[in-house]
């Protein structure tokens, strides 16, 4: 299968912003073109050509520079899923308000994402795509949050399986990934977010867990901030406080991440009420809820407490506060304002908005609830015994975890660790 080969351009041993490249004879295509979460918007640099790409799924550091991958490839042919293409709209214009506030050059113009919009082919799970002669795409279902899907390529007989973000264990409003079950696959493509570790606590009792601790916090005479990326954590999160009734004794709030919560509800099944949440009436009722120091449950947007947003307004105004507690339920950049709180010993001085010298004592409570939608190694067993894979490339992880992991292992398929730019010939 030497006609065969694989390339990682971004989140190759790191978790940053996805985009891989797989060659079938003379044609190319690509899986992701993501954006980094913060810092400097950078496109993924590839070298050579790019006949089609397809988006895995919503979150932005899978399709956040895919206008700019046509600007780069004027005739790329780009698939989707209906719901990713929603998140795509929502983020992109996300993207270009922020840059308008932030008076900084955005990575693409509005005219680039309607026309990246408008190219983008609407793909079906368990739909077939020809894309050459002997190349067929087949996309499956990828858990992790709604519309993710994992790639099946068909190359002369031979099956290459991309996982993009997956999640083989069902939570609210996504059921876990469909693999298929294969005789044998030339090369599994395999995210590795949690390459060796397992799961310590079941789901259902992390989520008593936190519903138990809010409750504490409550009776107390605190307020609980819980800061979420926007897309399915954040309707998560909403769902499991409805379960628990607090909302009946005390006030839940939700603030920030309107559209991808509204695109839950249109379109996850079961998820029609999350178009009531309760959420302010204005920025000026929001601050008269904040400054009445009342107990209350807050989930808002951005996951990692990024300046400028409802998460950040809201753990400034808890986190000098013994009674209230802030509950991560998300991945941490350790460098991001979300991973600085996690790592803080109380009364230490956190610089919440980085570079700008002012700091504030963190006294309130920190805790992490692991509610992610990423597969751990327990779920990676189980998907490559249904795949049987000769090699399985680790893509989308930190490079000395997954080199500690691939180490470990003394029996089973050859794995690599990847790196950017570094071609793997099948
Ligand atoms: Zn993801
Ligand atoms: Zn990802």
């Amino acid at each position: 299968m030497s006609a065969v080969s694989f390339e990682s351009w971004g989140s190759a041993d790191t978790i940053g912003p996805s985009c891989q490249t797989l060659r079938f004879g003379d044609f190319r295509v690509g899986v992701d073109f993501g954006a980094a979460v913060k810092g400097e918007q950078r496109a993924p640099i590839i070298n050579g050509r790019l006949d089609a790409l397809f988006v895995t799924h919503g979150h932005m550091d899978h399709h956040g520079m895919v206008p700019c991958a046509l600007r780069e490839w004027p005739n790329l042919r780009v698939w989707a899923t209906f719901e990713t293409k929603r998140f795509m709209a929502w983020a992109w214009d996300d993207q270009l308000r922020i840059c308008a506030t932030d008076g900084k050059e955005p990575p693409f113009t509005r005219a680039e994402a309607d026309l990246a919009l408008r190219r983008t082919r609407a793909m079906s799970v368990g739909t077939t795509i020809q894309l050459a002669e002997d190349l067929t795409v087949t996309p499956y279902y990828a858990g992790h949050i709604l519309g993710a899907v994992s790639l099946l390529f068909c190359y002369r007989g031979e099956y290459i399986f991309v996982t993009g973000d997956i999640g083989l264990l069902d939570h609210w409003f996504v059921p876990r990934a469909q693999p298929p079950t294969l005789d044998r696959c030339a090369l599994l493509v395999r995210e590795s977010t949690y390459a060796g570790l397992r799961w310590e606590q079941a789901r259902d009792e992390i989520e008593d867990d936190l519903v138990g601790s809010i409750l504490e916090v409550l009776c107390g005479g605190g307020r609980v901030v819980i800061p979420t990326l926007a897309i399915d954590r954040m309707p998560n999160i909403c769902q499991i406080l409805r379960q628990s009734c607090i909302g009946k004794d005390w006030p839940v709030w939700v603030t920030g991440g309107v559209e991808p919560t509204n695109i839950y509800a249109r379109l996850a099944p079961e998820a029609a009420w999350l178009g009531t949440v309760n959420r302010f009436r204005s920025s000026w009722h929001e601050r008269e809820v904040m400054w009445s120091g009342k107990p209350l449950v807050v989930i808002a947007s951005s996951g990692m407490v990024m300046p400028h947003t409802p998460s950040h307004r809201w753990v400034t105004s808890v986190i000098q506060d013994l009674r209230s507690a802030i509950f991560m339920v998300n991945y941490q950049d350790p460098t991001a304002p979300g991973g600085l709180i996690l790592k803080s010993k109380l009364g230490e001085r956190i610089e919440l908005e980085p570079g700008s010298g002012r700091t504030r004592q963190r006294l309130c409570a920190v805790r992490r609830f692991d509610l992610s939608t990423h597969a751990k190694e327990d779920e990676m067993a189980e998907l490559e015994r249904m795949l049987n894979p000769d090699l399985i490339a680790h893509v989308h992880g930190e490079g000395d975890r997954i080199q500690a992991f691939i180490d470990a292992q003394t029996s089973g398929p050859q794995r690599v660790r990847t790196r950017v730019g570094q071609e793997i010939k099948l």
